[in-house]
């Protein structure tokens, strides 16, 4: 970035400075044993991970994702239903984290104003659509051809709340 310029790329805690940004926690969890041979998802997911398996993921609204219990009990029952012949052993390892959403569940990446930019609302994607959100945020920021077709630069605008809810009169 520029010397003059900041960027807001923290994740939920961007709702500090752009409220369109909400809250959501959610847990996984690592269990001993057998993975399948492909990851498989149904809404949830599950994966081969260091120590076995890896099955996720819950969704609370919030910043608190809850106890640990119930959502392994969760995992556990959902693999056992999605894979009858694997078992999940004990626990290895828990991950817990917030994600951040936006109204329209598209993430926001650009210019909030003159010298300041956001790059946030990744939701459940971030592994997935960070790298280039995050190439056409640094080329906004240091004056480079935006990394994205405008079409593209415009459905991540981090303006588009405020012009649809001016639209709508309010
Ligand atoms: C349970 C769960 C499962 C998930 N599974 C998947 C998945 O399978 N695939 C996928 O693509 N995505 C998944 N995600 C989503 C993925 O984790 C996020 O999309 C991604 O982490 C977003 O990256 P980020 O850098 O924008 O935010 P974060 O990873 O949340 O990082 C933000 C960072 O900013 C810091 N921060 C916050 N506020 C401030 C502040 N004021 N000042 C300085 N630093 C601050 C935070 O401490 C944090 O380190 C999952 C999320 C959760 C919770």
């Amino acid at each position: 970035c520029r010397a003059d310029c900041i960027v807001f790329a923290c994740g939920a805690g961007a709702a500090a400075w752009y409220p369109d940004i909400s809250p959501s926690a959610g847990q996984v969890a690592v269990f001993a044993g057998e993975a399948p041979a492909q990851p498989v998802t149904w809404g949830g997911y599950a994966c081969a991970a260091p120590g076995g398996v890896l099955v996720g993921a819950t969704h609370v609204a919030g910043e608190d994702a809850g106890p640990d219990e119930p959502a392994i009990a969760g995992f556990r029952e959902a693999y056992a239903r999605h894979f009858p012949s694997l078992k999940a052993g004990e626990v290895v390892q828990t991950w817990r984290g917030v994600r951040a959403s936006t109204p329209d569940r598209l993430p926001v990446a650009g210019a909030l104003g003159p010298r300041s930019f956001v790059l946030s609302g990744l939701g459940s994607r971030g592994f997935a659509h960070a790298p280039l959100l995050a190439e056409h945020v640094a080329a906004l920021a240091h004056g480079h051809m935006p990394a994205l077709p405008r079409s593209a630069a415009e459905a991540f605008d981090p303006a588009r709340f405020e012009i649809r809810r001016q639209r709508r009169g309010g």
